[in-house]
C-alpha cells in the first residue's frame, strides 16, 4: 500500500446560486511521488492561508470542485530529488520555499517576459499537506537568516514586492496602501524599505490599522468613519499620493484609491475583485486633468529570487496572526473568512 499523508481539501462543493461556500476538511490521501525528472518532493514545515482561498471556496473558479487540494504558500525541507533536479544544487534536507505557478518557458508570452499569461500555465498548489511535489524551477532555497515560519510568506510577499516594482514607485514619495490584510501589510514594509517618504494605510478594522503602524505605516485612515479625500489632502499637503496600492479587493476601496491619487499618480489594482464588479471612472477628471496611470496585476513572475533577498532582511512576524495545527483547518478557515486577522498559518511538520 502507498504511503499516506494528511492534506487539507475542499470536501464539499460550493453552491453559487444559494450562496453556500464549500467546506474544507482534513483528509488522508496518498503521499505524492516524484513523477517528472526535475520534480522535488518537499516535506512541508509551514503553509499559510491565502486571501484568495476563501474566494475559491465561494466559487470564483467554477472548475475548482471538491475534493480540490488547498494551499499554495509554504516552506519545507527537500525530501527527495528527481534525477534531473540538478540546476539549483539542491540537496536532501535543504530548506526551501517556492512559487505554485509553473509557466512553460517556451510559449510567446513566456518568451516575451510575461510568463503569468503562459498558454500552458500549470498550478501546483496542494501545500496544506505533509508533502508536496513541485518542479525544481518552482523551488527556491531559503537563506540562513530567514526563519522557516517567515519563509512560508514568500509567495504572498512576492506579490507585494512585485506590486512595488510595477508601480515604479520613486524613493521619497508619499504612498497609500488600501487594505491591511497580509499582502497590504507586507506592501507597507516593502514600500518603506524601498524609500517611500511616508506610507498611509486605509483600513476599516482598528486592529489591522495598529498592525499596519507596526509594519511601518506613518498614517492610518479609517475609510468608514473618516473623510478619506480630505484626510489624504491633509497628510500629503494637498497633493495626493504618488503611488496608491489597492490591496483590499473591496469596491468602495477601489473607488477611494482614485480619489486620493496625486496628478500623474500610479494606481495599482492588485487584489482579486468580484468577477462582476465594475468601477465607474470619471475620465475627464482622472485621465485628462490628472494624467493618472492605472496598473493591473495578475500573479507575480520573475521576481521571486529578489523578493526572498529582501524578505530575509525584514521582520514580518507581526503579519502572522495565528498558527494552527492542520487538524484545526476548519477553525482556521472560519477565522480567515472573518476578516479580523492578517495572515493565518499552519505548522504542518516540525524539523
Ligand atoms: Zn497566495
Ligand atoms: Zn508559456
Amino acid at each position: 500500500m502507498a504511503d499516506m499523508m494528511r492534506a487539507v481539501r475542499m470536501v464539499t462543493d460550493f453552491d453559487i446560486e444559494k450562496g453556500i461556500p464549500a467546506q474544507v476538511g482534513l483528509v488522508t490521501v496518498p503521499k505524492p511521488e516524484i513523477v517528472q525528472d526535475d520534480d522535488v518532493l518537499i516535506r512541508v514545515a509551514y503553509s499559510s492561508i491565502c486571501g484568495s482561498d476563501p474566494h475559491i471556496l465561494r466559487g470564483i473558479f467554477p472548475d475548482a470542485r471538491a475534493p480540490r487540494p488547498m494551499g499554495h504558500e509554504m516552506s519545507g525541507w527537500v525530501e527527495a530529488l528527481g534525477s534531473k533536479a540538478t540546476e539549483k544544487g539542491l540537496k536532501i534536507g535543504d530548506r526551501v520555499t517556492g512559487d505554485f505557478v509553473m509557466p512553460c518557458h517556451a510559449c510567446d508570452y513566456c518568451q516575451s517576459g510575461m510568463p503569468q499569461f503562459c498558454v500552458d500555465l500549470k498550478k501546483r498548489g496542494s501545500a496544506q499537506a505533509d508533502y508536496v511535489v513541485w518542479s525544481e524551477s518552482q523551488v527556491y532555497r531559503i537563506p540562513d537568516n530567514l526563519s522557516m515560519q517567515q519563509a512560508a510568506l514568500t509567495e504572498p510577499f512576492n506579490i507585494a514586492f512585485h506590486a512595488v516594482e510595477v508601480s515604479e514607485m520613486r524613493p521619497g514619495t508619499d504612498v497609500a496602501v488600501c487594505g491591511a490584510g497580509g499582502i497590504g501589510l507586507m506592501l507597507i514594509a516593502v514600500a518603506k524599505s524601498c524609500g517611500a517618504s511616508s506610507v498611509t494605510v486605509l483600513e476599516p478594522v482598528e486592529a489591522k490599522r495598529e498592525l499596519a503602524k507596526k509594519m511601518g505605516a506613518d498614517f492610518a485612515i479609517d475609510p468608514i468613519t473618516e473623510d478619506v479625500s480630505s484626510r489624504a489632502r491633509e497628510i500629503t499637503n494637498g497633493l495626493g499620493y504618488a503611488c496608491v496600492f489597492e490591496a483590499s479587493g473591496n469596491g468602495a476601496s477601489a473607488a477611494n484609491a482614485l480619489k486620493i491619487a496625486a496628478k500623474q499618480a500610479h494606481v495599482v489594482y492588485m487584489a482579486m475583485y468580484q468577477s462582476k464588479f465594475e468601477l465607474p471612472v470619471n475620465l475627464f477628471h482622472y485621465f485628462y486633468q490628472n494624467e493618472i496611470r492605472l496598473q493591473g496585476m495578475f500573479l507575480a513572475q520573475g521576481s521571486m529570487k529578489r523578493a526572498i533577498g529582501l524578505l530575509s532582511r525584514l521582520d514580518l512576524s507581526a503579519v502572522i496572526s495565528k498558527v494552527y495545527p492542520l487538524e484545526d483547518c476548519v477553525q482556521a478557515y472560519q477565522d480567515q473568512v472573518s476578516g479580523n486577522y492578517a495572515k493565518l498559518m499552519f505548522e504542518v511538520n516540525k524539523a
